[in-house]
């Protein structure tokens, strides 16, 4: 497998001039309520609104010039697309965003307007993953996977090693998880420099496609409802390579939160930290103001992995105060 703590060191060093080094900062608040030190990796800030970005420019670095004259396709719940879109722009690349009817008009948006051609199919991950199947079939583009590429997940876990060097003393790790590619580079990294740091996964109850995978051993597919965390649906691919093997072996804990919870999660950011995060990356500290995993007395890292929630969603959350 070329996924190693050395790849990630790799294309931290590749994509470093092109991604935003984001601030660690802390929850005050949180880490009172916790009895912890709670810091958060501000994966917002990066100039897509996610972490997806990290993921999508290492793999566009490293295509050759057949490659990039062929293009790039890539299936999405809109993050991916929008990194994609992003590093094939400034690398000049053409590129196809394949998105679901879930994906929400803010994300769809901002993929047309860095220049991407968009395709809209279906009501699933599965469904726009046939038509950039048949893209790369038929037309010859580049696919990139939103999480089971070694290049995304290499990308993905450079976000570990800035954890490493801004927080030393971290002991434990809570992570998003859809596909795992986040997640699973994330551990890659943590663990390489101490098996002991306790990595947790948060998603949400509604198609929670990588825990029901690891219970049944072998990925499954679920369906796909609109949620919060819409950034969090869609399957793990039932041909799924990397990303079940690295959860399998290397994420000690996984936890499901409900829509509920996201929501007052999204609620307690704003009121504490003034941020607005989307539901994807609320999860973790649902996990926590649900009393759902005890962290007193540990070094804690959260990821605030996007904040491209729909502003129809956020009025939603935001009617409850
Ligand atoms: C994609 C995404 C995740 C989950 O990442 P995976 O690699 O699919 O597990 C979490 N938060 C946000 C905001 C995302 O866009």
């Amino acid at each position: 497998m070329n996924i190693s703590p050395l790849s990630i060191y790799q294309a931290k060093k590749r994509i470093s001039q092109h991604i935003t080094r984001t601030p660690l900062v802390r929850a005050h608040e949180l880490s009172d309520l916790c009895e912890a030190e709670i810091r958060c990796k501000l994966e917002i800030m990066q100039p897509t609104g996610a972490f997806k970005l990290r993921g999508a420019t290492n793999a566009i670095l490293q295509l050759n010039e057949e490659q990039r004259k062929r293009g790039v396709v890539a299936v999405s719940t809109g993050n991916h697309g929008r990194g994609v879109a992003y590093a094939a722009r400034e690398q000049s690349i053409h590129a196809v965003i394949c998105l679901s009817g879930l994906v929400p008009e803010n994300k769809v948006e901002a993929i047309k307007s860095l220049g991407a051609d968009v395709r809209i199919i279906g009501n699933s991950q599965d469904e726009a993953e046939i038509e950039a199947n048949r893209l790369t079939e038929e037309e010859g583009l580049i696919q990139i996977s939103p999480f089971d590429h070694p290049d995304v997940i290499s990308g993905q876990g450079t976000i570990g090693l800035e954890l490493l060097e801004d927080f030393p003393e971290v002991n434990c790790v809570v992570v998003p998880l859809s596909g795992g590619g986040l997640i699973g580079g994330i551990a890659l990294a943590l663990k390489a420099a101490s098996p002991k740091i306790h990595v947790v996964g948060v998603t949400m109850e509604k198609g929670p496609a990588m825990i029901l995978s690891l219970k049944a051993g072998k990925p499954v597919e679920v369906n796909e409802e609109d949620s919060l965390a819409d950034s969090l649906g869609g399957g793990i691919g039932l041909q799924n390579q990397y990303t079940l093997k690295l959860v399998q072996e290397l994420v000690d804990e996984t936890l499901l939160v409900s829509e509920d919870e996201i929501g007052r999660a999204i609620r307690y950011v704003l009121q504490t930290q003034r941020m607005i995060l989307e539901g994807g990356a609320a999860v973790g500290i649902a996990a926590l103001l649900a009393k759902k995993l005890d962290v007193r007395g540990k070094n804690v890292a959260l990821i605030y992995s996007g904040n491209n929630i729909a502003e129809k969603k956020l009025k939603n959350v935001l009617d409850y105060l």
